[in-house]
This record gives C-alpha cells, structure tokens and sequence, in this order.
C-alpha cells in the first residue's frame, strides 16, 4: 500500500476532462517532482488531490484511505497539507494573523507559531504587516508555515519557487528538503530551476496534456533527459 495511491483519475472543470486517467503512487518521505509544460494539468492534479475537484472516473487513497468522496477539509485534517499557486495567504491579514488562522484547530497554538516564527525569521521581524503587502519570496515563506504549523503528513506545493529572485529560491528549496527531511512527504509542481529541484527528488513524474507521460527517479532524469526541450517555453 502506497501512502498516496491515485488511480485512473478523470477530473476537470465542468464537464470537461483535463486529467485523463492519471495514475501515481507517493511512498512515505519521499519527495516527488511533478514537472510538465503549461497547461499539462499540474494544478489540476493539485487540485483533485486536495479535495477541490470532484473525480470523473478513478480513486485516490492517502494512508490506506479512501479520500476522493471527501471534503478538503476533511482531507486537511487527515494530514495533507496544501500550498496552492496563487492566493496562498489572507492579504488583509497581518503575518500573524495568517498564522493564527493556520492554527485555529490546535490546543497550543502560540507554541507552534513561535515554532514557525523561529524557523522563517523572516516572517518573525514581518508579524504585525499585512501579507499583501509582503514580497513573493515572503509570501511564500507565509503560506508554507500555515500550511506547516498543523504538522501535516503530506505537503502538496504547486509551484511555490516560480518568479522568486535567486538567492530566495534557494534557502526556500533548502528549507522544503530539510521539512522531508525531518518525516514529512513532499510532492512539488515544478517550474523554473528544475536542475536544483530534481537533484534533491527522488523520483520525477513528467506530464503532458493531461497524462502522467514518465516516471523517473530525479537522478534518472537529470542524468537521461534534456531538460531545456522539457521546459521549453518557460
Ligand atoms: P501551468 O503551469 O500553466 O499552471 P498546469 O500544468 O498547472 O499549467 P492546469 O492549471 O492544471 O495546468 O490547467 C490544465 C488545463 O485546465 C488548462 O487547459 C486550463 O486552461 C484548464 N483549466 C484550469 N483551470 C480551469 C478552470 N477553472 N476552468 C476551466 N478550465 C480550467
């Protein structure tokens, strides 16, 4: 039994299939890259697995339970956590708030927001400004310790370095090895620097139109595939 187990899933927008019988299998610990072209249904495939999109065709099991009949709130609270691309965090809200709001279900909710503060000090000099107005880079800091501060089991982030200057892509890639690291299972949809990305994966699945078209290990890909053909146009 694989700790993520998707099958055959079908799911889109309306009626209109964008996943066309996508197969993959996460293992525990593991990270996994997801890489494709625009358009090649990453988010979508996010989406599907968080709860956001109902399934056409197929299932999805995370520990051994069935997931795809239920509510992505019900799916956080098994333990996945979710970075989505775009509107990751409340821009009204100050950092801290965006924080508290993470932990609103836990019993101590300050001890884990200092425990995050310690570790994006960055955010910890940002608490009282509101998220809106902070950089990508710390933005991106934000919605990962939201996302963080339940401990969750697996952490789907869809593309959650694009756009970001160079020296905060990498202590972010730096900071999202050292979280699977330390126990929790990482899938990544990935854009831009695939080359540091895939060095730290240990396997790759490579999308198009809808398709899981490949699966390697990262080192596999790195050493075989040409990555600028792959990421043309980006
Ligand atoms: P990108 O890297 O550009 O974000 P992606 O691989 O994440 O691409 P998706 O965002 O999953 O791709 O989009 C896959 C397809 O689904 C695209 O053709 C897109 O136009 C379509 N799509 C995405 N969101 C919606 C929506 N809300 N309604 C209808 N179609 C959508």
């Amino acid at each position: 039994m694989s700790f993520l187990e998707i099958k055959d899933v079908i799911s889109g927008y309306g009626k209109i299939p964008i996943l066309h019988e996508a197969s993959l299998e996460i293992q525990e610990g593991e990270m996994v890259a997801i890489i494709g072209s625009n358009g090649a249904g990453k988010t979508t495939l996010m989406h599907t697995i968080a709860g956001f999109l109902p399934l056409m065709n197929g299932s999805i099991s995370f520990q051994g339970v069935r997931i795809d009949n239920k509510s992505a709130s019900e799916i956080a609270r098994m333990g996945l956590g979710y970075v989505p691309q775009r509107k990751n965090v409340f821009a009204e809200m100050s950092v801290l708030e965006n924080l508290q709001m993470g932990a609103y279900t836990l019993r101590n909710p300050k001890d884990k927001i200092n425990e995050m503060l310690d570790l994006f000090p960055r955010l910890k000099e940002r608490i009282g400004q509101k998220a809106g107005t902070l950089s990508g880079g710390e933005r991106q800091m934000l919605a990962l310790a939201s996302a963080l501060i339940v401990n969750p089991k697996l952490l789907l982030l869809d593309e959650p370095i694009t756009g970001l200057a160079p020296q905060i892509i990498k202590g972010l890639i730096e900071m999202i090895v050292q979280i699977c690291n330390s126990g929790t299972t990482v899938v990544w949809v990935v854009e831009e620097n695939p080359k540091e990305v895939l060095k730290h994966a240990d396997r790759v699945y490579l999308m198009d139109s809808g398709l899981i078209k490949m699966e390697r290990t990262g080192k596999e890909f790195l050493e075989k595939e040409n990555l600028e053909e792959l990421f043309l146009g980006h």
